[in-house]
């Protein structure tokens, strides 16, 4: 019997794999697509998740691929937060396809002796284990759902998701432009809707936004690039020469928490266990920081060396995470569908406020980027040389509970 069986192998199931197997538990993936989507939904990585890609000695390809952004927004206010001001050796967002990124986590999964089986889409659990379309069982001592805002795993848990259907859907393009605007990145925002144009790899750009006619709870259809062009135009003035569309998406803002992240043996992480509106670009960080709170715990009680107990913390620190991920991402998003003079009024205020207020510009960037999550013992413990010249980030790449003058460093990088 395996120690544990993964559900779901976007970033969250795939981190959460090598992270089990570093902490020395067997581990099987189970996906149920084919191939992998092409189409990236995330492309933003926060600091804290490059931090904990550095914890683990992988860092290296995603700060060599990534496009290096040393600022953020909130609500796509105007005034942009500086990440620089973070206490972190990372202090910028990196700009990578979520499709590229799933490749990296993939292969550090797989080189550290991960078995991912694709084409397996999983339909329930059975007493120890999951059961696959057409019958077979993997048997497992836990079951981790790493699969996505309609979980099965969730579901056959009998774990309620409650929270608020979707009020407003924003739409993206990922389109060739023949005349991009100067700096490859824009945003523009009025009562006629918001949008940001961001440069993605392969000559291609990606529009996201939203506009007044798509407030409202109904969904409003397959989006055609027709309709992108003419909205787009009514908000900048210009469709940036859009043409050749290779993905073309809607996205709603329904928002929603499991009650619990642990039914027994059964867990939830990322998307399984908390949806919102992207705005903010941090679900799949969440999820990543979900999987890296829960993965050695999970292998240290799954092969025998911490108590059962220890599981609990999962849902005592992470649960708080998902809730604040929700709250700020529902503030943010009525900032950006505020398309009315009293809303414009309101984000210029805003915005002028965070432009004049540095703790309140840090806070906001501590927040959007990870740095700020505090469980009982405080927050993660920042890289530092330790007695013997190595640094924290570089011990614990071991995966282990590393010892600094501050005290004992659990393997997430919280004191422990
Ligand atoms: C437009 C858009 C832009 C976004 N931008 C960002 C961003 O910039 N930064 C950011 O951090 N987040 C962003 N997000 C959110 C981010 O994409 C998600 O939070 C992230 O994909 C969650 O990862 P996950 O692994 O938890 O779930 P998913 O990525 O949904 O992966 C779940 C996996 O489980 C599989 N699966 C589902 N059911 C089963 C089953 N029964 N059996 C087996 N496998 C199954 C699925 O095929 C899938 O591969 C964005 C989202 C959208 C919609």
């Amino acid at each position: 019997m395996l120690d544990v069986v993964i559900v779901g192998a976007g970033p969250t199931g795939l981190w959460l794999a090598g992270e089990l197997r570093l902490g020395g538990a067997t581990v099987t993936v189970l996906e149920a697509r084919q191939e992998r989507d092409v189409n990236s939904k995330a492309l933003t990585i926060h600091p804290r998740t490059i931090e904990l890609f550095d914890c683990r000695g992988v860092v290296e390809p995603f700060l060599a691929e990534g496009i290096r952004i040393p600022n953020g927004h909130f609500g796509g206010l105007p005034d942009r937060l500086d990440f620089a001001v973070l206490d972190t050796p990372h202090p910028f967002t990196l700009a990578l396809p979520q499709v590229r990124t799933e490749e990296l986590l993939e292969q550090r999964a797989a080189e550290l002796g991960a078995t991912i089986r694709r084409g397996r889409p999983v339909t329930g659990l059975v007493e120890r284990g999951v059961e696959l379309a057409g019958g077979e069982v993997v048997a497992a001592r836990y079951v981790v759902g790493c699969d996505g805002t309609r979980s099965t795993v969730r579901t056959a848990a009998g774990i309620d998701f409650p929270g608020t259907d979707a009020t407003t859907w924003g739409w993206l393009g990922d389109v060739v432009l023949d005349d991009p605007p100067a700096r490859g990145f824009t945003s523009a925002t009025g009562i006629d809707g918001g949008l940001m144009v961001v440069p993605l790899p392969g000559g291609v750009h990606r529009i996201v936004g939203g506009d007044p006619a798509t407030n409202r709870p109904e969904w409003p259809g397959e989006l055609t690039l027709d309709e992108l062009r003419a909205t787009v135009k009514a908000i900048a003035g210009t469709d940036f020469g859009m043409r050749d569309p290779r993905w073309l998406s809607r996205f709603g803002n329904a928002t929603r928490q499991a009650t619990t992240y642990r039914a027994g043996h059964v867990l939830l992480a990322g998307d399984a266990a908390h949806m919102h509106f992207p705005t903010g670009g941090v679900g799949m960080n969440v999820g990543i920081q979900d999987a890296h709170n829960l993965g050695w715990k999970l292998a240290a009680v799954a092969t025998g060396s911490a108590d059962e107990a220890l599981l609990d913390s999962y849902h005592t620190e992470r649960h708080p995470v998902g809730a604040a991920l929700l709250a700020h991402t529902r503030a943010q998003t009525a900032l950006m569908t505020a398309f009315t003079p009293e809303g414009q009024a309101l984000r210029a205020l805003l915005s002028g406020l965070i432009a004049s207020a540095p703790d309140m510009s840090r806070e906001l960037a501590e927040r959007l980027s990870g740095l700020d999550v505090a469980y009982a013992t405080g927050r993660r413990v920042p890289d530092q040389r330790l007695p013997d010249g190595e640094t924290l980030f570089t011990r614990l790449r071991g995966g282990g509970h590393v010892q600094t003058p501050a005290g004992l460093v659990r393997p997430d990088g919280h004191l422990a």
